[in-house]
Order: C-alpha cells, then sequence, then structure tokens
C-alpha cells in the first residue's frame, strides 16, 4: 500500500485531481459571485427604471398623489407582472398608497436616497427610495420601489446545489480517468523495470524492444537497450580476457613444471640441470613479460594515463626510441632509418608513449628478416601528426588485421611474443584521442600508422 502511494502513478492522478480541483473551485467561486453581482445590478436597473415611470404618474397636490385610476391601473400590472412594489411614504403620515405587493413592506423611511435591503416576515426586499420635490418644503414624501430578492437567492442557491454536486462528481470522473492515463503512460516503464530486474551478468542478452512511438519513453527504452548492448559487450571482452589470460599463463606454467618432473625423475648430470634451469627460465622469463603487460593493460584500463599528462617533444621521443632498438636492428641485420620533421609539441604521457612507439618498433624489428628495412616517418597532415612505422616483413596476411590489435591475438605461432603488444599500443593511442591503423600485404611488409591530434 505504502509502495502503491508513493508511486508516480499515485503521485501524477493526486497532482492532476488537485490542480482540477483547485481550477474548478476557482472557476465556480468566480461564476457565483459575478453572477450574484449581475442579479443584484438588474433589480437594482429595473428598480430606477420603476422610479422613472412612476414619478410621471404623480401629480402635484399636497399630499401627492398618484395620477388617475386608469393609467394607474396599466402601471399597476406591469409593475405586478415583473414582481415590483411601488409605494408613497410620507415621513409624518405613513403610507400614502402605492402599486403591486407594496403592502407587504416595512415601515420604514431612509433618510437619504438609495438602496437599502430588507428583511419583511421572511423574504428579503431590495429598496429604492427617491425623495419626492415639492413646492411646499415641508412636505417630506418619499418614493420607494422594490423588489423581492427571493428568486435571486433561489437561482443562487440552484447554481451553488450544481456545484456542490458537479466539482465533486467531475472530480470523481477525473481522478478515474487519470489513473487510467497514468497507468497507460507508464505501462511501458513497468515493462522497462521488470526485464531490467531480469538482466544479471548471465542475462546481459534481454533487450527491452520497445515497440511504441519515439517519444520520451521510447528514447530511454532506446537508451537502455544501447546501454545494455556495451555492457554485454564489455563482459564478454572482459571474460574472454579472463579466460585467455589463465591460458597465457597456464602454458609456461605447464612447460615449467613439466621440465622440473623430467628433471627430478632421476639423477642427472650437472649440464643436464643447467639446460632445464636455462629452459625454465625463458619461460620464467616470459611469464614476467606477460604479467608486466597485463598490470601495464590494467593501468592502461583504469585510464590513469589522464592524472599525468605534459608538453611533449615528439621529435626528440622519437630518435631516442629510434635509438633505442638501434642495437636490436644492427644485431638482426636491418636497416633503421627515421625520418622526422621538426614536429609540434603535442599533450600526452611520455612513458606511455614511448611504450608505444617501442612496441611498434620491436615488432618491425622483429618481424623483417636480415637484409630489411625499417623506417619511422613523421609529419603533419590535415592538422595531425602522422607517425608511420614501415617495414619490408614478413607482412600480415589480410584475415588478421581486423584482429591484430585484440588482447592475445597473434598472427603467426612460433614467435616468442605474447600478443599483448598491439593491444597496448592501441589502448594509448586511443588514451591520447589518436588513431592507430595497420595496412600489410604478406610477404612484403607492413605499416602501422599513428595519428595524434597537434
Ligand atoms: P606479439 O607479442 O606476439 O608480437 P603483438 O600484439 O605485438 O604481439 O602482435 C600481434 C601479432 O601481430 C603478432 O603475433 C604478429 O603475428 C603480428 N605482427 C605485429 N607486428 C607485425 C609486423 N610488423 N609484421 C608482421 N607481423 C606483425
Amino acid at each position: 500500500m505504502i509502495n502503491r502511494l508513493r508511486s508516480i502513478r499515485f503521485r501524477l492522478t493526486l497532482w492532476y485531481v488537485l490542480l482540477l480541483g483547485i481550477t474548478l473551485l476557482g472557476f465556480s467561486l468566480y461564476l457565483f459571485f459575478e453572477l450574484r453581482e449581475n442579479l443584484f445590478n438588474q433589480v437594482d436597473h429595473s428598480l430606477q427604471t420603476a422610479v422613472t415611470q412612476a414619478l410621471g404618474k404623480l401629480e402635484d397636490t399636497v399630499p401627492p398623489r398618484f395620477v388617475t385610476q386608469r393609467d394607474g391601473g396599466a402601471l399597476n400590472v406591469g409593475l405586478l407582472e415583473s414582481g415590483v412594489a411601488l409605494r408613497l411614504i410620507s415621513v409624518s403620515d405613513g403610507t400614502l398608497g402605492g402599486y403591486g405587493d407594496y403592502e407587504n413592506l416595512p415601515d420604514w423611511v431612509s433618510l437619504r436616497a438609495g438602496y437599502v435591503t430588507l428583511v419583511s416576515s421572511g423574504a428579503i426586499w431590495r429598496v429604492y427610495s427617491y425623495p419626492v420635490q415639492f413646492h411646499d418644503e415641508r412636505v417630506q414624501v418619499w418614493l420607494q420601489v422594490a423588489q423581492s430578492l427571493d428568486d435571486v437567492y433561489d437561482t443562487l442557491d440552484d447554481l451553488l446545489t450544481v456545484m456542490l454536486v458537479g466539482v465533486p462528481a467531475v472530480l470523481v470522473v477525473a481522478m478515474a480517468g487519470g489513473v487510467f492515463l497514468a497507468d497507460q503512460a507508464l505501462r511501458p516503464v513497468d515493462r522497462m523495470t521488470r526485464i531490467a530486474s531480469g538482466v544479471g551478468a548471465d542475462r546481459l542478452d534481454r533487450r527491452i524492444d520497445y515497440d511504441g512511438p519515439p517519444d520520451e519513453l521510447g528514447r530511454l527504452a532506446l537508451t537502455l537497450d544501447d546501454m545494455l548492448e556495451r555492457l554485454q559487450i564489455a563482459f564478454e571482452t572482459e571474460r574472454r580476457f579472463t579466460a585467455d589470460a589463465s591460458h597465457e599463463l597456464r602454458t609456461p606454467l605447464t612447460i615449467i613444471k613439466g621440465h622440473i618432473e623430467v628433471a627430478l625423475a632421476y639423477p642427472r648430470h650437472a649440464n643436464e640441470y643447467i639446460e632445464t634451469l636455462s629452459a625454465i627460465r625463458g619461460e620464467n622469463e616470459r611469464l614476467i613479460r606477460l604479467v608486466n603487460n597485463l598490470l601495464y593493460l590494467a593501468k592502461l584500463d583504469a585510464a590513469s594515463l589522464k592524472a599525468s599528462r605534459e608538453s611533449v617533444d615528439l621529435t626528440e621521443l622519437l630518435g631516442l626510441v629510434v635509438e633505442q632498438m638501434r642495437m636490436l636492428a644492427d644485431e638482426k641485420q636491418v636497416m633503421l632509418e627515421c625520418e622526422c620533421d621538426q614536429l609540434p609539441q603535442i599533450t600526452g604521457n611520455t612513458d606511455h608513449l614511448i611504450r608505444l612507439f617501442l612496441n611498434l618498433l620491436d615488432n618491425a624489428v622483429k618481424y623483417t628478416p636480415a637484409g630489411g628495412q625499417v623506417l619511422v616517418k613523421a609529419e603533419q597532415q590535415d592538422g595531425k601528426i602522422c607517425i608511420e612505422i614501415r617495414d619490408t616483413g614478413i607482412g600480415i596476411s589480410e584475415e588478421h588485421l581486423p584482429h591484430l590489435f585484440k588482447r592475445f591475438y597473434r598472427a603467426k605461432d612460433g614467435f616468442k611474443g605474447v600478443g599483448l603488444g598491439l593491444a597496448i599500443a592501441e589502448s594509448i593511442v586511443r588514451e591520447h584521442q589518436g588513431e592507430l591503423t595497420v595496412s600489410s600485404v604478406l610477404g612484403v611488409g607492413s605499416v602501422f600508422t599513428v595519428r595524434v591530434k597537434r
């Protein structure tokens, strides 16, 4: 029940009914008082008209009288029909005569001209008093016209009854309509909630698949579906990565275990132990390399790079990396050259950028046979800095190219790499808001291109 009271559906309906109630109440009160004012004005207006008519029927006698019975009769019928009573009243002698229902009026004389509301024997009268002017100023006679306000109050009572019954009835209907509308509008939200609550690490393939109009809820459903898609990809990548990492770690560990078991099977010569230990050392180095690379990737994923950015002189950095690789290239009899223009400074992380170019150059030298050539070429292109690492090595066949930057992917077995160098390179370039691309022809060579903003 509490949950229901807290629901948007309930609050929406409540606000809707509340606002409608306030509006209806305001409108009803305005209508009531406006009508009341109008009705009173109408009565006052007809009283004034009656006074004007009656003054024309007065004889200039002392005390004054209404004119002959024939004319007066016509006035009498008209006044009776419109419910107006009319009388002449003297301050000293009381009522001198009148028309209509004047005998029921209270004996009251106003001291000044104007309107007044009087109650007499249960009836409410609106009375207009007008002093009649004579040559003889001693005579003080007033002409009074009055109309019962019973009809006016009956009309106002009827309107009040309609309002008292009508407003709550409208509110009840509005509430039912509000519940229905809120229910209709929020139904997709219920569906999204149900689906979202069923999503777990093992059920990331569920989608809302909203088929309604592209309104606010449609956009929300689409955004949630996109988010689920991204989550699913991220989870699957993570899962694959863990499986691959375990596999990669297990291989050298199994080899080490094999070496140890063979060595321990029976006593051996010292030379055999040395052989076994150096094999174990080789595997151990591979393990260390793998673990270091994994740690490096984890650091990149945690985006720690953003925290340490500085201005980097790429020309100098590339020169350093090329010099660092020169010994290895000479050893392999690979010609290593660098054609770097004077490049502008970029904002980045020096350590990571060194790692990026070392990885690419290391691969280029590693996969280029003796007599081959590796060229590092850097220049500015369309407002970007473009660095190419071009080799005349073994090349990569087309089917491997799309997967090359995936973690643990190796195009060629037999080489001692762990398949993380390019994944790390790609992550570093991405962290620098750049782009890493590759083109290669099998048996001819490869070109890795890094593009970063100036
Ligand atoms: P590895 O440690 O195995 O070199 P990388 O991620 O650096 O891992 O490279 C992935 C794969 O891409 C390598 O196994 C290799 O087959 C291929 N590769 C990378 N660079 C080159 C290159 N310059 N020439 C030919 N093949 C390359």
